[in-house]
């Protein structure tokens, strides 16, 4: 990212949410992006998904400069690349489990058996297999948020965005969510980007940005 900007205009008025944000994020690194309510975290976190256009600025991802690509090919590298994971994990209610997790993988066009492949190896990491044809709700939140991990990773992204990822769990789902992104991060060198409001969530990573009134105000090294 590069000195990037975001503001909505009302009434001639400029209200800015992010500042000069300027910052590189390498292959493999696990940041959390921290600060208070209001300061633009998710708002980062969705310019970097592509959900969100930056006012003014350079995103630059694998090569490519984002801002400039047509609509077309910025959601090819979107549903090639990245896999977002929702606090309120935004799963389908009139789909099952394993309905969820393979809905990635039919707007990526991929073929029946591979589908099936993929699902079911997802179902067997996540210990689901047993719970595939149950619908959300009748799952816990820590299941749910388990399927919809499940549903970013069958694509296999490089990169994986989180926003507030356990803010809806108890400490115990929290932590089993934390150790996946780490085992994740470190066994198959997934890059994890999350917003967190949690010291020990931010401590299962590498780094930590702190953001503040849409500035980065800190870049730190998380040392173990
Ligand atoms: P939280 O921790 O509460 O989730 P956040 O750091 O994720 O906060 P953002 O959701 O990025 O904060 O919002 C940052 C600021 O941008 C807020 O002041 C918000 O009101 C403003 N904002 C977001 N979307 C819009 C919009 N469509 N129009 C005007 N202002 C907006
Ligand atoms: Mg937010």
């Amino acid at each position: 990212l590069q000195n990037i900007e975001k503001y909505y205009a009302n009434k001639g008025l400029k209200s800015y949410v992010l500042r000069h944000v300027t910052t590189t994020i390498k292959q493999g690194e696990f940041v959390s992006i921290m600060g208070p309510s209001g300061a633009g975290k998710s708002t980062l976190l969705n310019i970097l998904g592509m959900l969100e256009e930056p006012t003014y600025g350079t995103y630059e991802f694998m090569g490519e400069n984002v801002v400039s690509l047509n609509e077309r090919k910025r959601i090819e590298l979107y549903r090639n690349h990245i896999g977002f994971v929702f606090q309120a994990y935004h799963l389908i209610d009139e789909m099952t489990v394993a309905e969820n997790i393979e809905a990635p993988l039919l707007y990526k066009k991929i073929g029946s058996a591979e589908r099936k492949s993929r699902v079911a190896e997802m179902l067997d990491r996540f210990n689901m297999v047993a719970k595939k044809d149950l619908f959300p709700n009748q799952l816990s939140g820590g299941q749910q948020q388990l399927v919809g991990i499940a549903r970013a990773l069958a694509a296999q992204p490089l990169i994986i965005l989180a926003d507030e990822p356990t803010g809806n769990l108890q400490s115990a789902q929290a932590l089993q969510i934390m150790e996946l992104f780490k085992k994740l991060n470190e066994e198959e060198n997934i890059t994890i980007i999350q917003v967190t409001h949690s010291e020990v969530n931010a401590g299962y990573g590498s780094r930590i940005l702190h953001l503040l009134d849409g500035v980065i105000s800190e870049d730190l090294q998380v040392v173990v």
